[in-house]
């Protein structure tokens, strides 16, 4: 069993680990002081922001973003390991383990390419039965194309979909979002990114314009105040190129800009917001009510079954009647399988009700607003300026309300900036 160095304990505040611990695997809590100044970088202050000019372009209908309107706060912990997900196998008595699991902010996004890449290997074993640990949406993915491929399949877990900590995830397509560090992927790693980014890219689209709207393109609009502001644009996106010396999270989007479309820089009668530089892009959106509704139908109808049951130490595996078993219980490896080579990255997504009326997404001043189906999720990603160090080393898994009213804030000052310059 792969075992690293422990872990620092759950803090109820923002902690953060420096780039050097992330690398070695080594998990001393960096100071977010220390992080702070390294970050002194030449993003200026969002005070010093130029005056708005007003908003030309289309009326968009613009929801009440008030605190007083939050239905649900959801707190996920992002399984991040430095080398990217564990791919590995081991052997437990007779039985054979293959790891699936650790795949950052971009487990929604690349769980098709991941199991169909998991898949392929375990077929070579000639093993038709198999057990599939976890039913978030790398255990589900996992367990489906297992399936189609012709396998007798059964998902042991503690819950199920709608109760992991997938569906507390922002869902949208950020396939490289926290995947790995640059530094600490192997060499073969960015190529097997590709191929499961473009698989999973493939395999979403033959979900989009089902009923109930599964998956879904989503208009949304990135805003900057000035040009220069260095940071991604909106939760895991990725859009913004690596900081030397600042972060080495691996960024592989490029590879795959042929099949994804672009963003579009706004002219002023095109831009919604009284922001001076907006983007617009169709952005991949999954609605995780209706989609993980779709995917749990389709498991039982083609025979697939599931165990409720909670894992307490691998031993527990050698009960179980399958001799290949795929392990995918997301974070939770860190305790289970005492796998301390993952590294807790915290993130929070604060519940609307949903608004039909508004189908698009804004992504402002290191926050993120998405109207789905469900709801409209709002998530600071960013708001203190940390990029994608922003939750490193964080295990505290309780709603915070002030971050939630931070992030709410950046959209309730927006649209009532953009409602006046309207009517001005
Ligand atoms: C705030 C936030 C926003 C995110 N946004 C995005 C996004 O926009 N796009 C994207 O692609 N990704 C996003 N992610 C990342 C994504 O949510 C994760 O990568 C993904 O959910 C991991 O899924 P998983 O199936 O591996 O783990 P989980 O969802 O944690 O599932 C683990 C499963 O294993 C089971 N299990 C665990 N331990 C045991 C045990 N001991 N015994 C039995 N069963 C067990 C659990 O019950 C569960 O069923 C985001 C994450 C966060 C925190």
């Amino acid at each position: 069993m792969h075992v690293d160095n422990s872990i620092g304990a759950p803090m109820p505040s923002t902690p953060s680990l420096s780039r050097r611990s992330l690398v070695a695997g080594g998990m001393a809590l960096g100071g977010a002081a220390t992080l702070a100044a390294e970050r002194s970088g030449p993003t200026l202050s969002r005070a010093e922001s130029p005056p708005a000019p007003p908003a030309h372009g289309p009326r968009l209908f613009l929801p009440p973003m008030r605190e007083d309107q939050i239905a649900d706060i959801k707190v996920c912990l992002r399984p991040f390991r430095a080398a990217g997900p564990r791919y590995d196998v081991e052997k437990l008595g007779d039985k054979t383990v293959f790891h699936h699991y650790g795949h950052g902010g971009s487990g929604w996004s690349l769980s098709w390419g991941s199991a169909d890449f998991v898949v392929g290997r375990i077929a070579a074993t000639l093993e038709r039965r198999i057990a599939v640990i976890g039913c978030g949406i790398i255990g589900l993915t996992t367990a489906l194309t297992a399936l189609r491929a012709g396998m007798d399949v059964t998902i042991y877990t503690r819950d199920l979909l709608p109760r992991t900590r997938s569906v507390r995830a922002n869902g949208s397509w950020t396939p490289s979002s926290r995947i790995a560090l640059a530094s600490a992927a192997g060499p073969a790693f960015p190529d097997l990114w590709e191929r499961m980014a473009r698989f999973s890219w493939a395999s979403y689209r033959s979900y989009l314009g089902l009923p109930g709207e599964p998956i879904m393109f989503l208009d949304t609009y990135r805003l900057e105040d000035q040009r220069n502001e260095a940071k991604a644009n909106g939760e895991d996106h990725s859009a913004a190129p690596a900081q030397p010396g600042k972060d080495d999270f691996a960024r592989y989007d490029t590879r795959i800009r042929d099949i994804i479309p672009a963003a579009i820089d706004l002219q002023p009668s095109e831009n919604p917001f009284p922001v001076p530089y907006a983007k617009r892009a169709a952005m991949m959106i999954f609605n995780f009510g209706a989609y993980g509704d779709h995917l749990l139908s389709e498991f039982h109808q083609s025979g697939g079954r599931i165990v409720m049951r909670e894992f307490h130490s691998p031993a527990d595996l050698r009960h179980l009647p399958e001799r290949v078993i795929v392990n995918c219980p997301g974070y939770a490896a860190h305790d289970w399988w005492q796998d301390r080579s993952l590294i807790p990255v915290r993130g929070q997504t604060t519940w609307l009700p949903p608004c039909p009326q508004g189908r698009y997404g804004v992504a402002y001043r290191g926050a993120e607003m998405l109207c789905k189906t469900d709801g409209i999720m709002v998530q600071g990603y960013d708001l203190d300026g940390l990029g994608e160090m922003a939750g490193v080393g964080n295990a505290f898994e309780h709603p915070d309300r002030r971050e939630a009213a931070r992030a709410i804030g950046v959209f309730t000052d927006l649209f009532r900036r953009t409602a006046a310059s309207r009517s001005a």
